[in-house]
């Protein structure tokens, strides 16, 4: 059914994924504050397991329209050296001391690929992008990359020694579905490793409804600890370690730049309150908070290795 207050979308009613419930509370509305789709966005908290998911939700026929061609992740091409994509390079790297092969699942334009092709250079490195200007983009690049979504892709009959879904779960219409196959598809002792924003995190508690993490409607899902936990028990996985890793400084304050940005209405105020959010002074001031939500693994993001159980 295409909704009038999102015209570009076709939205659908889902039940939860993890135990197929229907009964569900109101948990958060909010608009699409990153990309500006039309709409206002619901997450509902299922009554019976306590999953957050959005519904109802963009249906499959609306991605292109909740993916614009400006999606960060589609256009990443100069950013292989990040620290954070080296910093989950030498995660994987600590944990996996024998190379072996990696499969990237959401892998966008290949920025993360190509940071494996420095960081680890023995490893054989595929990556699997729905999007086909991404996966293109990947492929002028030298990465190997399907392009095709994880629940279509040609995998079977494949084994892999790694996963990876950075910032990819959330998005997924059946994230159960897709762990269970590839739980299937990894090497005895291997591990899928995940980027999940978490919504008991300090960021979100602190940013509340203006919280990066929430990013709706491209989000499907908004995990936190406990539903995370039960989504990897239910796909027959078990978390081995976890780490703040990725994102540490940029969420918390994007999510205050988004905060600003909803919440004062003076121009000029506005734009003062947003450009001190990048200065110096006030980077080394919430220092103290992002070096404590790290040590807790409270910051937005947590990376988490995992194994089948
Ligand atoms: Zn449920």
């Amino acid at each position: 059914m295409k909704d009038p207050a999102t015209s570009c979308l076709f939205l659908e009613e889902v039940v939860c994924c993890l135990c197929g419930h229907h009964h569900s509370t109101p948990f958060l509305t909010a608009p699409d504050r990153a990309h500006f789709v039309p709409g206002i966005f619901t997450l509902r908290r299922c009554k019976n397991c306590g999953l957050v998911y959005q519904n109802p939700r963009p249906s499959p026929e609306s991605s292109a329209a909740i993916y614009p061609a400006d999606y960060g992740p589609y256009n990443n091409l100069n950013d292989d050296l990040h620290p954070d994509w080296q910093r989950l390079c030498a995660f994987i790297g600590r944990l996996q001391t024998q190379p072996g092969r990696l499969l990237d699942v959401g892998a966008g334009a290949g920025a993360f690929l190509r940071a494996m092709r420095v960081a680890l250079p023995e490893w054989s490195v595929t990556g699997v992008e729905p999007n086909a200007r991404a996966a293109a983009a990947a492929r002028r690049t030298g990465a190997h990359v399907i392009q095709a979504t994880i629940e279509t892709a040609p995998l079977d009959g494949t084994v892999w020694d790694a996963i990876t879904l950075w910032n990819v779960v959330e998005h997924l219409p059946d994230p159960l579905a897709v762990l269970r196959r590839l739980r299937q598809l990894l090497r005895p002792g291997g591990f899928i490793y995940m980027t999940v924003p978490l919504c008991d995190s300090w960021d979100a508690r602190l940013c509340g409804a203006y919280w990066c993490g929430w990013e709706l409607p491209r989000h499907f899902y908004a995990f936190d600890r406990a539903s995370l936990g039960q989504l990897l028990n239910a796909a027959g996985l078990i978390s081995s370690r976890s780490a703040c890793l990725v994102g540490i400084e940029y969420h918390f304050t994007e999510s205050l730049r988004l905060l600003i940005n909803a919440t004062v209405r003076q121009f000029t105020v506005r734009r003062l309150g947003i450009a001190l959010t990048f200065s110096r002074p006030f980077r080394l001031l919430i220092r103290p908070y992002l070096w404590m939500a790290a040590r807790m693994q409270r910051c937005t993001a947590l990376t988490i290795a995992a194994r089948a159980a």
